[in-house]
This record gives structure tokens, C-alpha cells and sequence, in this order.
């Protein structure tokens, strides 16, 4: 039985399907895993026995057919799960336990797979390290020392750790990406509105949504395939067939135009960053592919159009933890608004209260025109810079991440630094679009990085397919040693 856990999903499924193994093996063997993982910290919540229970089940009467056939898996813990704990990574809801699936964590269910525990993440997903957990910060299997990216910081780490076949996050600035990057595997954001964001628990509900991360590209297809799919609980989920991805997958990209923004190369931009962009560059162009030169001129304004928009929404959105309804209510206060005002102060962390506080700023009368509806104005020309190019490629190669995964505590005192890991893929949460960060090679440390390709709306197909041959081609290869072990 040895050896399971560090297959991919396709593997094992395979190996599922062909009855090498049964799902109580495979379920057994990541509870194992995860036992011995606790220095990670990428657990909140474990399901085991229900999780064992579910295994048996399969076992006993199993489904073949379905897209993940009796697999356990674990989920970012901003995905509400019916009668299991709930957190956003956060004291505020540290006790909530929802009554009601998420529509994405329900299709996964229908598919076939069952919990097998919620993962840290960032608080309420603001950060890019995982350490604005209430929770306490997540490592990276890469070396101890080291953040797992975020927010899905969770996510990425029990991936890389075998600790979950594969796993889902959300990404509102880049926490599937950056994550996925800094841990060596793959993470797609899909277009907006392709994953139902109904049951997620909210942060900026124009730029939020849900996709896979996995240690494959064959895998990303599959769990994109088991997660996506029209909601009408989500008045921004997009009406429209549902596709195998999987099945489609082609590698073949001989004559696809492949798009090299200049923007993208910022200043100070280490070295390691370039080489690899070029290494990517030319895997494609061997591959058949036609590179061309293109200017995405309003790059540069994405990050500081983010951080208007984002916390904006989020001050909307967090409203509604007043202690009264759901969550932690503070004991202190002799009235109602001390309550909430006590409440509020001992269930948010610092990183949560500065984006509320900025997001109320910018939302107030006297800042309104000037911050919140120009942000709005220069996010449409973000937009409309893809759009334009768009008509002339067919997808647009960046690097995922300005660096390799940080030290434990670098960044923590310096909101932008923190804030400026997000500057390659920002953009593309503004502009609704997908992008899937690959893992393409490593710097001097030996650290992950990660090379990302931006599709069209809806053209999730397409950057699956060039990931896929890129994959085939790069000769990556994850190397972590199981230190905590
Ligand atoms: N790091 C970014 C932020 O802190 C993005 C987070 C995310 O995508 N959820 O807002």
C-alpha cells in the first residue's frame, strides 16, 4: 500500500477504478499521513470517521462511473460544509457550524468524493503566507522555515504533503496561484462565474471564485470538471454546458499564438524569475507555438486598483459579523452597539480590521468618486487591455509569483511587500478571467516557481491543453523531503 499517497488523483482513481485499492485503503492511508503532518498546520478540522464511514460505503456498493470515485479529500476552510465547523480563518467564526453544502464542495460530494478535513487559510482569504490565520501560520513541506503562499495556504501544503489526492481554493487576488507556485504544484483560477460562489464564505464577491489545485494538469482538468457547473443559488454563475475537461485534454499547440506582456517585467525582478520566463517561452515555442510581443498597458495600476476594490467589498461583506446571528459574540458591553463594537475588535484579526478600515474609507462621501468609482473606471481598462489583445493571441504566459515562497515572518510587518506578491495575478481577477499557475522550476534554493498562462473567458479548455503539453515537456519534478515525518 505503500506508495498511494504520492500519486496524482488520475493515478489513483485508476487505481480505484481497477480495484488495486479500495476507497477504506486510500481513506486509511491519508488519515495516516495527515497524523504524522502536524507540524504543518494545515488542518483545522479533521472528518475522519465520517470520512471512514463514507470509504466503507463506496466500498461496499461502489460507483465506477462517477468523476471521483470514492475519494477522500481535503477542502480550504472558506467552503461552508454542512454539520462540520466552518472557520474563514478566523475567531469570529470559530464556532460556526453551517447548516447548509456549498454548491462547490456539493458537486464534489455528487461526483463521489467525501471530506476528509477543512484547511487553514488566511484570514476570511486575505493574505498571501497563511500566517493572518487565527489558527496560527501554515509551513511549506518545501522547508520549514517557509510560508506555503496564500491564502489557500492550507490547501497548498497538505497537497504537496500527500496529505490530500487534491484539493480546492479560492482565488480573489491570487490565492490559488501564489500558493500553487510557492508549493510546486498546479492551481487554476477559473473564469469568473464558471464555479458556483454560492455557500463560499464571501470576501470581494466580484472577484472571488473557487478552483482546483492539484499535483497535475490531467488532475486540474478532473477536479475542474467534478466542481464546475451552473448554480442558480449565484446570480454570477454563467449558464452554460458543462465540459470533459479531462477528456478534451490535447496536446498538440502547434500554431497557438502565446502572448509575452512587457509589463510583466517589473523592476527589481530577480534574475531567477526572467530565466525561468524564458525557459517557458521556449518550451512553447518548440512545442510549435507562435510567441508575441504584447502590451497590457494599465498593468501597472492592478495592484493599487485591487486594494481599493477588494477591501471596498470586503467592508460590505463583513457587516454582517455583528455577534448577533451566527459566530463569536464578545461577553463584554453593557449595550447592544458595545457588543457589536466588542465583538468585532476581539473577533477580527489586524489584517481583517485594516482592509475593513480601508474598504470604508474608500466607500465613504468624500472618497467615494475619488477612490472607489475610479478604481471601478481604471478596472475596465484592465479589462478592456485583455480584451484588445485577446483578438491577437490565444493565451498569455507570465511568471505566477515576483519570488520564490518567503521566510516565516518576513513580510509580516510590511503590508506592501506582503501585497506586492500578488502583482502578476491581480490583473487577471479584475479582468474575470482564468489563469493556471504551473510549476516550471525551481531557483538557487531549490524552491518552487511557477509560470503562469491566461486564457480567454471561458477558453479554460485551451490553457489546460498548453499546461499539458508544457508539463510533458518542462521535466519538473517535485522534490520535497518529508522532514516532519
Ligand atoms: N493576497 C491577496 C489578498 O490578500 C489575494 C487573496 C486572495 O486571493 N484571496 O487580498
Amino acid at each position: 500500500m505503500d506508495g498511494i499517497t504520492n500519486q496524482g488523483l488520475k493515478e489513483i482513481i485508476d487505481n480505484i477504478k481497477s480495484k488495486k485499492i479500495s476507497s477504506l485503503e486510500l481513506t486509511k492511508a491519508y488519515i495516516k499521513n495527515i497524523e504524522s503532518a502536524k507540524k504543518l498546520n494545515s488542518f483545522v478540522t479533521t472528518t475522519f470517521e465520517q470520512a471512514l464511514e463514507n470509504a466503507k460505503n463506496f466500498d461496499s456498493k461502489p460507483n465506477y462511473e462517477q468523476i471521483l470515485p470514492g475519494i477522500p479529500l481535503a477542502v480550504k476552510d472558506l467552503f461552508c460544509t454542512e454539520n462540520v465547523k466552518t472557520t474563514a480563518g478566523s475567531n469570529i467564526l470559530h464556532n460556526f457550524i453551517p447548516t447548509y453544502e456549498s454548491t462547490v464542495t456539493k458537486n464534489l460530494w455528487n461526483n463521489g468524493a467525501f471530506l476528509l478535513g477543512k484547511l487553514n487559510c488566511d484570514e476570511f482569504a486575505m493574505g498571501s503566507s497563511n500566517e493572518t490565520s487565527f489558527f496560527g501560520n501554515v509551513i511549506n513541506p518545501v522547508g520549514d522555515k517557509l510560508v506555503p503562499g496564500g491564502s489557500s495556504g492550507g490547501s497548498s501544503s497538505a497537497l504537496a504533503a500527500d496529505l490530500t489526492p487534491a484539493t480546492i481554493g479560492t482565488d480573489t487576488g491570487g490565492s490559488i496561484r501564489q500558493p500553487a507556485s510557492f508549493t510546486g504544484t498546479v492551481g487554476l483560477k477559473p473564469t469568473y462565474g464558471l464555479c458556483s460562489r454560492w455557500g463560499i464564505v464571501a470576501f470581494a464577491s466580484s472577484l472571488d471564485q473557487a478552483g482546483p489545485m492539484t499535483k497535475t494538469v490531467t488532475d486540474c482538468a478532473i477536479m475542474l470538471e467534478a466542481m464546475s457547473g451552473y448554480d442558480e443559488k449565484d446570480s454570477t454563475s454563467i449558464n452554460k454546458k458543462k465540459e470533459p475537461y479531462s477528456k478534451n485534454l490535447n496536446e498538440n499547440i502547434k500554431g497557438l499564438k502565446i502572448g509575452i506582456p512587457k509589463e510583466y517585467r517589473v523592476d527589481n525582478m530577480p534574475k531567477e524569475i526572467d530565466e525561468l520566463w524564458n525557459k517557458g517561452k521556449k518550451i512553447l515555442k518548440d512545442l510549435g507555438a507562435q510567441l508575441i510581443d504584447i502590451s497590457l498597458p494599465h498593468t501597472k495600476y492592478a495592484l493599487p486598483t485591487y486594494y481599493i476594490v477588494a477591501p471596498a467589498e470586503a467592508s460590505s461583506n463583513l457587516a454582517r459579523y455583528d455577534g448577533v446571528r451566527y459566530g463569536y459574540r464578545s461577553e463584554k458591553g453593557k449595550d447592544l452597539i458595545e457588543m457589536y463594537e466588542n465583538t468585532r475588535s476581539e473577533g477580527f484579526g489586524d489584517e481583517v480590521k485594516r482592509r475593513i478600515l480601508i474598504g470604508t474609507y474608500v466607500l465613504s462621501s468624500g472618497y467615494y468618486d475619488a477612490y472607489y468609482l475610479k478604481a471601478q473606471k481604471v478596472r475596465q481598462l484592465i479589462k478592456k487591455d485583455f480584451d484588445d489583445n485577446f483578438s491577437k493571441v490565444d493565451a498569455i504566459l507570465t511568471p505566477s509569483t515576483p519570488s520564490s515562497a518567503f521566510k516565516i515572518g518576513e513580510k509580516t510587518n510590511d503590508p506592501v511587500s506582503m501585497y506586492l506578491n500578488d502583482i502578476f495575478t491581480v490583473p487577471v481577477n479584475l479582468a474575470g478571467l482564468p489563469a493556471l499557475s504551473l510549476p516550471a522550476g525551481t531557483d538557487k534554493q531549490g524552491y518552487p516557481l511557477g509560470l503562469q498562462l491566461i486564457g480567454k473567458t471561458l477558453d479554460e479548455q485551451k490553457i489546460l491543453n498548453i499546461g499539458y503539453a508544457f508539463e510533458k515537456n518542462c521535466g519538473f519534478k517535485n522534490q520535497i523531503q518529508k522532514w516532519w515525518l
